[in-house]
């Protein structure tokens, strides 16, 4: 959930999640479109097919239990390096080089002395990474741990608090005399995009109880007599983005594709 999303939109829907299906066979034992619909607005909605088929896998491969080795974690649905690392290392206390972008900040200015990363991950700042991980396992838990939250809180990418770093009479950066970023780091557009579209999409497949026919899409919902309640709601908010038909058509079959949807008695619905 936390992938690309800030931890204030994450919480509650993290909390509404832990209530629901405390275990990982809970969450198994129910449509993988619930897990869709619970998803909320947190965006990227294929993290919860993925997180429902890791539960599955779980539940069938590993007795219901998390796996804590990293290679077990790794070959779960949905589950990258990242990912497979920060939750042996956190949870279960392994010795595991985590590398987000926080860390990657922290080591690119810290050690590198250079104001960002490089665009895509490396195996040069792995094998950085790597070399600086403590031998044991709690330190190096603990250092994980703390280069992270180091980033998050301090060396952040916009205005670091360089004078309140813990760290800051060892910085490669500052002592290079804080040299400008060699790149643009380019943000991610969003409106217009199809993936806001596809968004908008899937928060009317959320609301409805029935499948929604294809017409939906693509009229008024006020032309179809949809009051401004329930399912009127995200229709009126698709309706709102004026899409182009093709662009519309290319949300829905993508999210078919994708397994996001599905067809069911000439509608489209949330996967059962
Ligand atoms: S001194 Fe500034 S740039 Fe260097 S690690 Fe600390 S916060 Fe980051």
């Amino acid at each position: 959930m936390l992938q690309q999303t800030p931890v204030v939109r994450v919480l509650p829907v993290w909390h509404e999640w832990l209530k629901r299906w405390p275990t990982p066979a809970a969450l198994a034992g129910e449509p993988a479109g619930e897990a869709v619909r619970a998803w909320g607005r947190l965006g990227y909605p294929r993290r919860a097919l993925r997180l429902h088929a890791a539960a599955a896998a779980i539940t069938q491969d590993h007795s219901g239990k998390v796996p804590d080795t990293y290679p077990e974690l790794l070959a779960l649905p949905g589950v990258g390096g990242y990912t497979a690392a920060a939750v042996a290392s956190f949870a279960y206390g392994r010795r595991e080089t985590v590398v987000d972008t926080n860390i990657r900040r922290v080591h690119a200015r810290l050690i590198s002395g250079t104001a960002l990363p490089a665009p895509a991950l490396t195996a040069a700042e792995m094998r950085l990474a790597a070399s600086l991980l403590p031998a044991d396992d709690a330190s190096s838990v603990r250092w994980n741990a703390a280069v992270m939250e180091l980033g998050a809180l301090v060396c952040t990418a916009r205005a670091p608090k360089c004078a309140a770093c813990p760290v800051n009479d060892l910085c490669a950066w500052r002592a290079a005399g804080e040299p400008p970023p060699s790149y643009v780091p380019k943000g991610q557009a969003w409106h217009g995009t199809d993936r806001q579209v596809r968004g908008a999409v899937v928060a009317v497949l959320r609301q409805a109880e029935t499948p929604v026919p294809p017409d939906m899409f693509f009229h008024e919902p006020a032309d179809l007599g949809f009051a401004p309640t329930g399912i009127g709601v995200p229709l009126a908010a698709l309706h709102r983005l004026n899409s182009a038909p093709e662009q519309l058509e290319r949300a829905l079959t993508g999210l078919l594709a994708d397994g996001l949807a599905e067809m069911h008695d000439g509608g489209y619905r949330l996967p059962a």
